[in-house]
């Protein structure tokens, strides 16, 4: 394992895949990527389907948000040391003969202590014999997500929801304390603009790191025995209506004729014409501004009858309605609502997908 400090754009520019003296270099954010893909960029092929200009913005509006993330972690009484953006550290971990991960860790740090400020005022003040919290530091891998992906990420685990992830930082940890420590993953909802973060225990880190390398080692034995052949080509990882695929730079050669076709799967019965969806929409406001009204007018029904209810001290009572006598009575609702948080930090990712399962329904939205 090497430590060593690289020149801003060195780092961020670098190739998802490589092949250097030792053999293969993965970057450590590409480690959840296709083999085929990896493939196609240690041999340089040319990108077929490059990354649209608002998917960089996306990107590039992600990464510019994740100091954010560094100084709301601090403000809530974490200690974090960020990676200097324009010096940033690398490191570089042998995964597997023939095989290195290479990338530069967000920052490092650890969580406020048990009891919080007033335990840390306690040792300043009695001088504790022991330091309070956590003495070592751990690998913070800083994340940015829209609201659906954050919502997921909370309510799976990072290990179910981005495995990716969880290597990254296994490796870091590897690459910078010379063990796989405990690591944090650190979100950031872009929509919402709130943070979270999930620390995931050293074992299942490794495991994340060794699921993420297994894989890849593969290719790094497929690079040993046919050599950097840009012909002898790995097998495909995914198909064409997975999103790594709709989204692959290499999309077009790997799949010619298959770009946007996941998008299409919906076909309507019989065709309709611009008018007539125009016209179903104008149908779609007029009912809208219907049902709004009508919502405000039960609305302020309800709250009459809430009044009278008080106003009676009681919390049910009889009323002739126009068609039937109607009973008006307050209902107390219950909610119950998982932390998931501890859920996953309990858990084996195998408990939790037995637990915790996803179902995907579609429905249209108009906005
Ligand atoms: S199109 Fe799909 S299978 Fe082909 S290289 Fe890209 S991700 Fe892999």
């Amino acid at each position: 394992m090497t430590t060593t400090a690289a020149t801003s754009t060195d780092v961020f520019s670098r190739p998802a895949a490589r092949f250097v003296a030792g053999g293969l270099e993965i970057r450590a954010s590409a480690l959840g990527q296709c083999r085929r893909a990896l493939w196609y960029t240690a041999t340089e092929q040319p990108v077929t389907n490059p990354t649209q200009p608002e998917s960089l913005t996306l990107l590039e509006a992600g990464n510019a948000l994740e100091p954010v993330v560094v100084r709301a972690m601090r403000r809530a009484g974490w200690r974090v040391s960020a990676a200097d953006r324009d010096d940033p550290m690398s490191v570089t971990v042998e995964a597997a003969p023939g095989l290195t991960v290479t990338g530069h860790p967000d920052a490092t740090g650890c969580p406020p202590s048990e009891g919080g400020d007033a335990a840390a005022v306690e040792q300043f003040l009695f001088g504790a014999d022991e330091p309070v919290g956590p003495a070592e530091d751990l690998v913070i891998e800083v994340k940015t997500r829209g609201p659906k992906a954050f919502k997921r990420w909370q309510t799976l685990g990072a290990e179910r929801s981005h495995p990716e992830s969880v290597a990254q930082a296994a490796c870091y940890s590897l690459g910078l304390f010379g063990e796989c420590r405990d690591v944090v993953i650190a979100t950031l909802d872009t929509g919402a603009r709130v943070w979270d973060h999930e620390v995931i225990p050293a074992a299942r880190a490794e495991r994340a790191w060794r699921n993420a390398t297994g894989r890849l080692e593969a290719l790094a034995k497929h690079h040993a025995e046919r050599g950097p052949d840009p012909e002898a080509l790995p097998e495909r990882d995914f198909t064409a209506s997975d999103w790594q695929c709709q989204r692959c730079p290499y999309l077009n050669l790997c799949q010619p004729g298959e770009a946007g076709e996941a998008e299409y799967d919906v076909e309507p019965a019989e065709p309709v014409s611009d008018e007539q969806a125009r016209e179903a929409l104008r149908e779609y406001e007029r009912t809208q501004a219907r049902i709004k009204s009508l919502e405000a007018d039960k609305r302020g029904a309800l709250k009459t009858l809430q009044h009278w209810l008080l106003g009676r001290g009681e919390t049910k009572a009889k009323l002739e309605g126009s068609a039937k006598q109607r009973t008006v009575g307050v209902v107390t609702s219950r909610r119950y609502s998982v932390d998931h948080q501890r859920l996953n930090a309990l858990l084996e990712p195998e408990q939790r997908a037995e637990i915790v399962t996803e179902s995907v329904s579609e429905y249209l939205r108009v906005s």
